[in-house]
């Protein structure tokens, strides 16, 4: 009927040229580029037509706000950014929310050597072409006394590349105890298959003697790997042969060695949450051939993989093809130099946040819990990342009523802040929040709060 037709509000959708070529398009187009806006711009005109033949009045309340709904689709298409989040949940080399931060200052640093050219691959001196890695690598001999070093991409980059370099086609031998899973689907078995090696479990899950591993060497035998359990702990009647008896029978047999000491600390630390785990220097010295571990654990750099060691094994490994494929990008090596010189410099890392200064650290809490009307309550910290123990360091965190509505809030707010929920208030643990972001978290939680009480009042 012709007075339907004049009524169908399809109609009266702009076109897309005359859509955008309006003002508050234009502007999107600033901001977005003509391509994306385009193609956004004919979807929301589509999708309104397709609606319209059964929903008229859908397409009516359109009409009035197409540039913000055109706006909000180009948002969804690009996807959500990655964005700068508060930890407070007292858990420090935290893998979801990107294991350690960096220092402050290196990081404010990086821009400078990543938005123009840099002397990755020369040495300015002859104009002749420099070593990729070579600055890294030197100052990782100078903090560990190693022969020498190789940096890849990660840790798994590192097992994968050692297990093709020895062991393709041939045997390595693992611990019973030590066929861990350390998080993320890093599983030891996957990886030295996916590495072309054929595992050898020796030993019982609880007690692996070094007689077990002489048992099993034989002609087949490509590489001894020893695996630090990280997250994982076995108490109790527990025996684990000791480095030094392994690197004596992998010298006998002429086969290496490789340690996984996974979490990448330098050199031994006195916190009893970390008294126990045997550092990068302290394994070679034990006499590890080689010795791997991670770069952004506690080293508290970026995501690389550090290998340690004597010079004709790393070496082999530098020559392997695959290394091609797993060394680290410009953005890394860039990060890591910056935090190991740091290390050379100054025995300070991000990880001491976690043992603040007691006094201090009380009355920066005070502070924070008077703006926001927390209380303080006794929390445990812990080093995390399925690196160090997972041992609790004993503290204080900010208590506020709210719990699960409120811990959401805020992790959806700006800037998120993550902190977790006891007994149905939520803990913000500050051990894991650089003290210049109070400010930040304060506001952030004022925001939460009417949020949370919003939401709360419309469920
Ligand atoms: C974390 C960890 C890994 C994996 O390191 P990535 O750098 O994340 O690849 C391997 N082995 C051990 C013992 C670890 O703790």
């Amino acid at each position: 009927m012709p007075s339907q037709e004049v009524a169908d509000p399809r109609r009266r959708l702009p076109s897309i040229d005359r859509l955008l070529a309006s003002p508050d398009v234009q502007r999107l187009i600033e901001l977005y580029g003509r391509p994306l806006v385009t193609v956004q711009a004919q979807r929301t005109l589509q999708a309104l037509r397709d609606a319209g033949a059964s929903d008229p009045e859908a397409v009516e309340s359109a009409l009035g706000d197409l540039p913000a709904r055109l706006a909000a689709g180009i948002v969804e298409a690009l996807g959500p950014p990655l964005l700068r989040v508060l930890n407070a949940t007292g858990i420090l080399l935290h893998t979801n929310l990107g294991r350690a931060p960096l220092p402050t200052d290196l990081a404010a640093a990086l821009p400078a050597l990543l938005d123009a050219s840099c002397d990755l691959e020369i040495d300015l001196a002859s104009g002749r072409r420099g070593e990729r890695n070579g600055r890294a690598e030197h100052l990782l001999r100078l903090l560990t006394g190693a022969p020498a070093a190789l940096v890849a991409n990660n840790n798994a980059a590192v097992l994968v590349l050692v297990i093709a370099t020895f062991a393709a086609g041939r045997e390595v031998i693992v611990s019973r105890g030590e066929l861990v899973e350390i998080g993320g689907s890093f599983r030891i078995p996957d990886i030295l298959a996916a590495a072309g090696g054929r595992l050898v479990e020796v030993g019982t899950t609880n007690r692996t003697t070094l007689a077990d591993y002489a048992r099993a060497i034989g002609e087949r035998t490509g590489l001894l790997l020893k695996v630090h359990p990280s997250n994982y702990r076995i108490e109790g009647f527990t025996t684990s042969a000791a480095v030094e008896e392994l690197a004596g029978l992998a010298a006998r047999h002429r086969l290496p060695l490789l340690v996984d000491e996974g979490a990448g600390l330098l050199r031994a630390r006195e916190e009893p949450q970390l008294r126990e785990h045997r550092a990068m220097r302290e394994l070679l010295a034990a006499g590890a051939p080689l010795v791997c571990g991670s770069g952004d654990k506690l080293l508290g750099g970026p995501q690389a993989g550090l290998l340690l060691g004597a010079a004709a094994l790393v070496e082999r490994c530098r020559r392997h093809p695959l290394y091609r494929a797993l060394r680290p990008s410009r953005m890394t090596l860039a990060a890591l130099e910056l935090v190991l010189r740091r290390h050379a410099v100054e025995e300070r890392l991000p990880l001491d946040a976690l043992w603040p200064q007691a006094e201090a650290h009380h009355r920066r809490l005070e502070q924070v819990a008077a703006q926001i009307g927390a209380e303080l309550v006794p929390a445990n910290a812990f080093v995390g990342g399925g690196a160090a123990p997972e041992e609790p360091i004993p503290g204080e965190a900010l208590a506020l009523a709210g719990g699960e509505p409120l811990l959401r809030a805020l992790r959806t707010g700006e800037p998120p802040v993550v902190g977790y929920v006891r007994d149905d208030r939520l803990l913000l643990d500050l051990r894991t929040v650089a003290v210049a972001d109070d400010e930040l978290l304060v506001a952030a939680v004022h925001r939460a709060r009417e949020v949370a009480a919003a939401a709360g009042a419309t469920a």
